[in-house]
């Protein structure tokens, strides 16, 4: 019979597929000794069934539940849903990756009318008793029933006004009684029964719950931003519970064994005396720094800063750990890998080098190579910084400056964030159900809650600019408005917000680029020393080209010539070139594209300092470069520059509009139908390469890409015309240089016959982003609108224009480069489609043996770190 529940002592921390990570650390600790209050976790297989047998869960399970919860009984010597001395337990999600935020846990359970009495005997607490009761309450309607937990909040606060507390804390035990009946009003009125009474009912709805809340759509989102696979499922963990509110010897908290913000090694948290766990999360109350902890509570500080090093020196990493003091007595909650910033990531890498707890192969694998996008993306000016207007300050929560509009709800930034706007939204305190919004948001900015609060540990995971518990802002959701220090700001106002200082200012402030300098560097060094797999830039300009080379490209991957003439200066020519009426008309206008396009090459070439630059000819749909039809002022502009009528453009427009621009006129179609395309281009090409080797001694290395070629003869018609043109410069010119004819793969047709193309080409570059496009039958403009019912329709995971689509495009890929490979060895592969800056692509790609990848400026340094990480993770699976 399959095993699906595992009691703690029986599990370890390499069992993670099974326990999920929170089981398997639970495991771990309580093997080395660790205070852990026991219990058993339901495995993430247990899930996964649980979605195969139609959300029900299976007799077998539930009998192996019920027989780890009798052990469980033994272990406290109290028997669940007993009414005088009742074990209580709380259940809580956890994945094999954490997933913060997305899953949800109940505290308290096993409580019901009856036992709460017991509880309030046995502990001479009644406050205690109803104030976990009122708990469980509220969280089983919220996570299991999905009662909107605001009708809770507003009850609680009805209460305290009426009474006149100001903290939940200054509630009395009648007030709780009070705050009992009302939420369990709430509950009735919501579901038309009673609050469920027996506690086995309560505990198998509540693991039901927990397998369900794996396919919220938050968590679908959160996989989907993650690269987590939908069917690996989330394990269930129940535990005795112990009490942080039992009284001023009690308390609960998180920490961190270093700055999650900075990486900085000194032990990192929050704590709060006489709370439960949700307290300190949800940002309800502001709580502690754990160093105050050593004068409350000396010894059991002594006690946690010990389990801290013990911690960390036996995962070799840095912890988030939770904890609970039940009158003075400290019990570890949970332990895991902590999530931290890039710059925390990169400094804890290289500090646990340094200390010897850590290979530099390891802490390559330590930083997640998506994150470096924080480091690599611009700090405010000082000096704009000095002349803002300061508006308020909060903790900093997650570092990075971001600036733009301001939005109250999570709905309406992701609106925003959609339409390209710069979002910051700004929440009293955020929840799981805003996530999405927070994603799209440039920063986030809160008024309540602590370092360690929702917002706070979402965004850090998220890379996102964070303020938190900017605690003079008056923020008033409804009417989209909040108001510091006498001054109103409303939805859509700037705002400038630094999540290094936890400084938030008036308007736009101007930003400065960042470079890869200190530990970043060093962390670099070592993962170029691991990768196989060469990494290049996409670029058009030499601004570009420069600052992929500061960023460690290798040459360039892409250089898309269209864009080289969207600049106002250079569409002229490029009109007249696409307006011309025959081919000579087409070559004047040519010469005059000439000039730019060659000065641009020899800046390029010059940037890259002999680095190899691939030169894709043009690409564009034509019409891409002249007005739409509507727009007439922009036509009779064009006519009088061109020097002809209104209407003799709206014809040439008519004639070069396509049904299906993107199967169209372009790439090597166009110069199949205007050989002088690329034979400008060719001159453009070489007479750069010749000028800039002549006048710097650079090595120059040209490589000619021809796009989106189906067939071989394709190829050959368009390469015939380079080098023939070639030849010409080198006579005209008496001097030859080396260059290389390859080709972009980017047609499903190209990988089919790969063989054939390769026999015609010196390389082979895979533009997946049309390669994905016409594999599919997704149009790359559209797809957009309609993937997001695939995902919630669990067909797709991800965007297959983001993240290689492995199972389909993958193979055609891999099918390529083995043809390619068969027809001529030492053929060059590439890959310079978005993908290319993927992680996860990447990984791929150094798999099936590319030779470079390809992607933006700002990827390269993720591309390299993910390029390391997979040459690292082979070498170890070959061990
Ligand atoms: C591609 O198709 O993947 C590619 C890189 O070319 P473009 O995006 O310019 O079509
Ligand atoms: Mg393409």
């Amino acid at each position: 019979m399959t095993k699906y529940v595992y009691l703690f002592r029986e599990g370890n921390a390499s069992m993670k597929n099974t326990l999920g990570g929170k089981g398997a650390n639970l495991a771990e600790m309580t093997n080395i000794g660790l205070p852990v209050p026991q219990g058993f976790t339901v495995s993430t297989e247990a899930c996964t069934r649980y979605y195969a047998d139609n959300k029900t869960v299976a007799p077998e399970i539930e009998a192996q539940i019920f027989t780890a919860l009798a052990e469980t009984e033994k272990e406290y010597g109290k028997k669940f849903g007993d009414l005088n001395d009742p074990l209580l337990v709380s259940v809580r999600s956890g994945a094999r990756a954490s997933m913060p935020g997305m899953m949800d846990t109940i505290l308290n359970l096993g409580l019901n009318d009856v036992a709460v009495l017991g509880l309030a005997r046995l502990t001479s607490n009644e406050r205690f008793a109803y104030d976990s009761y009122r708990r469980f309450i509220q969280m089983f309607s919220d996570v299991v029933m999905e009662i909107d937990k605001q009708k809770f909040h507003h009850a609680l606060e009805a209460v305290k006004t009426e009474n006149g507390c100001k903290q939940d804390t200054d509630l009395t035990a009648e007030n709780l009684k009070e705050v009992v009946r009302r939420y369990k009003e709430i509950y009735v009125n919501a579901m038309g029964t009673e609050f469920p009474q027996d506690p086995k009912t309560q505990l198998m709805e509540a693991i039901k719950a927990v397998f369900r809340s794996w396919d919220n759509d938050r968590a679908i989102y959160y996989r989907r931003m993650n690269d987590i696979p939908g069917d690996w499922g989330t394990a269930v963990n129940v535990q005795g519970m112990v009490f942080g509110n039992m009284g001023d010897d009690c308390g609960t908290g998180v920490a961190f064994t270093r700055n999650p913000s900075t990486g900085e090694k000194k032990l990192y948290g929050e704590y709060l005396m006489n709370a439960q766990g949700e307290d300190v999360v949800a940002g309800i109350r502001t709580p502690r720094p754990i160093d105050t902890m050593k004068d409350t509570l000396p010894e059991v500080y002594e006690q946690f800063v010990q389990i801290a090093n013990t911690l960390e020196s036996h995962y070799h990493d840095m912890q988030d750990m939770e904890f609970t003091i039940e009158r003075g007595k400290l019990f570890m909650l949970q332990t895991r890998n902590g999530k931290r910033t890039a710059g925390a990531a990169v400094k804890i890498a290289v500090d646990l080098v340094e200390e010897g707890q850590l290979t530099e192969e390891e802490a390559v694998l330590k930083v997640e190579p998506k994150q470096l996008d924080t480091l690599l993306h611009p700090n405010f000016d000082t000096a704009a910084l000095k002349a803002a207007t300061l508006i308020t300050s909060g903790l900093p929560a997650s570092p990075g400056a971001a600036a733009g509009a301001l939005y109250f709800t999570a709905a309406d930034a992701a609106k925003a964030g959609k339409e390209g706007k710069a979002v910051i939204l700004i929440r009293e305190e955020t929840t799981p159900e805003d996530i999405e919004g927070m994603d799209m948001a440039r920063g986030i900015l809160t008024a309540r809650g602590g370092m360690t609060s929702h917002a706070a540990v979402v965004a850090r995971g998220m890379g996102r600019p964070a303020v938190v518990g900017a605690s003079a802002l008056h923020i008033d959701e409804k009417s989209k408005s909040v108001t510091v220090n006498g001054k109103t700001y409303h939805e859509g106002d700037k705002v400038s917000m630094d999540g290094t200082s936890g400084n938030v200012y008036e308007g736009m402030v101007a930003t400065v680029e960042t470079a890869v300098t200190g530990d970043f560097a060093k962390l670099m060094s070592w993962a170029d020393k691991a990768r196989t797999l060469k990494v290049r830039t996409n670029a058009d300009t030499p601004r570009d080209t420069k600052q992929g080379v500061e960023f460690g490209a290798e040459g360039i991957g892409l250089c898309r010539t269209e864009h080289m003439f969207f600049e106002a200066s250079r569409v002229k020519a490029m009109r007249e070139m696409i307006l011309s009426d025959n081919a000579q008309q087409r070559k004047a206008a040519l010469a005059r594209i000439l000039p730019f396009q060659q000065k641009d090459f020899e800046e390029m070439y010059i940037a890259l300092e002999g680095r190899p630059m691939t030169v894709r000819y043009l690409d564009p749909p034509l019409h891409e470069f002249l007005p739409q039809l509507g727009m007439k002022d922009e036509i009779a502009a064009i006519a009088k520059e061109l020097g002809t009528t209104s209407e003799a453009i709206v014809a040439k427009i008519n004639d070069l509009h396509e049904f299906n621009p993107m199967m169209g006129h372009r790439g090597c179609r166009l110069a199949v139908t205007y050989p002088e395309i690329a034979e400008m281009q060719t001159r453009a090409v070489i007479q750069a390469a010749l000028k800039v080797r002549r006048e710097t001694g650079l090595d120059v290395k040209p490589e000619i890409m021809i796009p989106l070629v189906g067939t071989v003869k394709e190829l050959k018609f368009v390469k015939s015309i380079v080098l023939e043109t070639a030849e010409k410069i080198f006579a005209e010119q008496n001097e030859r240089i080396e260059f290389q004819v390859g080709t972009m793969i980017e047609i499903p047709r190209a990988c089919v016959v790969a063989d054939k193309i390769a026999e015609e080409a010196d390389f082979f570059s895979f533009g997946t982003n049309d390669l994905t496009q016409m594999t599919f039958g997704f149009s790359r403009d559209d797809a957009g609108k309609f993937l997001d019912s695939y995902y919630s329709g669990k067909i797709l995971e991800s965007d297959p224009f983001a993240r290689l689509d492995q199972e389909g495009v993958g193979s055609l890929v891999k099918m390529a480069a083995e043809k390619g490979r068969s027809a001529r060895s030492g053929l060059k592969l590439g890959i310079c489609g978005e993908h290319g800056g993927d992680p996860s692509t990447i990984e791929f790609c150094h798999n099936i043996g590319l030779n470079y990848v390809s992607c933006s400026p700002f990827r390269v340094p993720i591309a390299r770190l993910a390029a390391a990480q997979a040459a690292i993770k082979e070498k170890q699976a070959k061990k």
